[in-house]
């Protein structure tokens, strides 16, 4: 066992230590491993901020999950919901690497935009069906020139039916054989007059029903919510 009194000196600048000091005070460098104090401090610092990249990373994928599973679910995009994924990746990022700068801002800005991607792809590919189909049953017009689509084709509505009647006759009829449909029927109408729809349109059409104006300004408002928190300040 070395006494309290015991000497030894500094592997690095051959400063006298006590045995049991762990650091020299003249140099900062460990007695254990021989590195830096500073060093280690940095190499402390690096290690939460990558922590932080890659827990802010795995958050801002479960929010774009999430948020696409709740437009499917609701079969309608919370478009503002996109802010709050800005916000999470922020606090998250900047709560595990315990510090703020311009760099880490823009990390957390990317990984935001990485979620809110996630997420409209997400909607896009499970998402924009149920949609239409909400749309199309809420939309008694369509609904009802379908329905006298569906006659036609059963014979129940001839040519000369058709011929004898007027355009309002036509669409009222329409109507009475959707109100006399169960829920279950209505929901298959729709789903029929979407597929329909959905095999006319084009890709631009399809990313309409998922992407509009607003996304701009949620986006704008999510990714720079992120690099303000990640910034902390330090942006200015
Ligand atoms: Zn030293």
């Amino acid at each position: 066992m070395p006494s309290a009194t015991a000497q030894t000196r500094c592997r690095k600048c051959g400063a006298p230590m006590e045995a049991d000091d762990k650091l020299c005070v003249s140099c900062g460098t460990y007695a254990s491993h021989g590195l830096n104090v500073k060093t280690v401090q940095r190499a402390k610092t690096a290690g939460r901020a990558t922590r932080g990249m890659v827990i802010g990373g795995i958050v801002a994928f479960v929010c774009g999950v999430l948020w696409a599973l709740l437009a499917v679910a609701l079969k309608v995009e919370i478009g503002y919901a996109a802010w709050g994924i800005g916000l999470v990746t922020g606090l998250t990022v900047v709560a595990i690497a315990q510090e703020s700068s311009v760099q880490i801002g823009m990390a957390a800005a990317c990984l935001a935009l990485m979620g809110l991607l996630i997420g409209k792809a997400g909607t896009f590919i499970y998402g924009v069906k149920p949609m239409l189909v909400q749309e199309i049953r809420e939309d008694d017009d369509v609904m009802a020139r379908f329905a006298l689509m569906q006659l036609a084709a059963e014979g129940t509505l001839t040519d000369e039916d058709v011929e004898a009647m007027t355009e309002e006759m036509l669409v009222n009829k329409g109507r009475e054989r959707v109100s006399a449909m169960t829920t279950r029927e209505r929901d298959e109408l729709a789903a029929s007059i979407a597929d329909i729809a959905l095999e006319d349109v084009g890709l631009v059409t399809r990313l309409g029903t998922v992407f509009s104006l607003w996304d701009i300004l949620w986006f704008a408002l999510a990714l720079s919510t992120a690099y303000r928190i990640g910034a902390g300040g330090n942006d200015d």
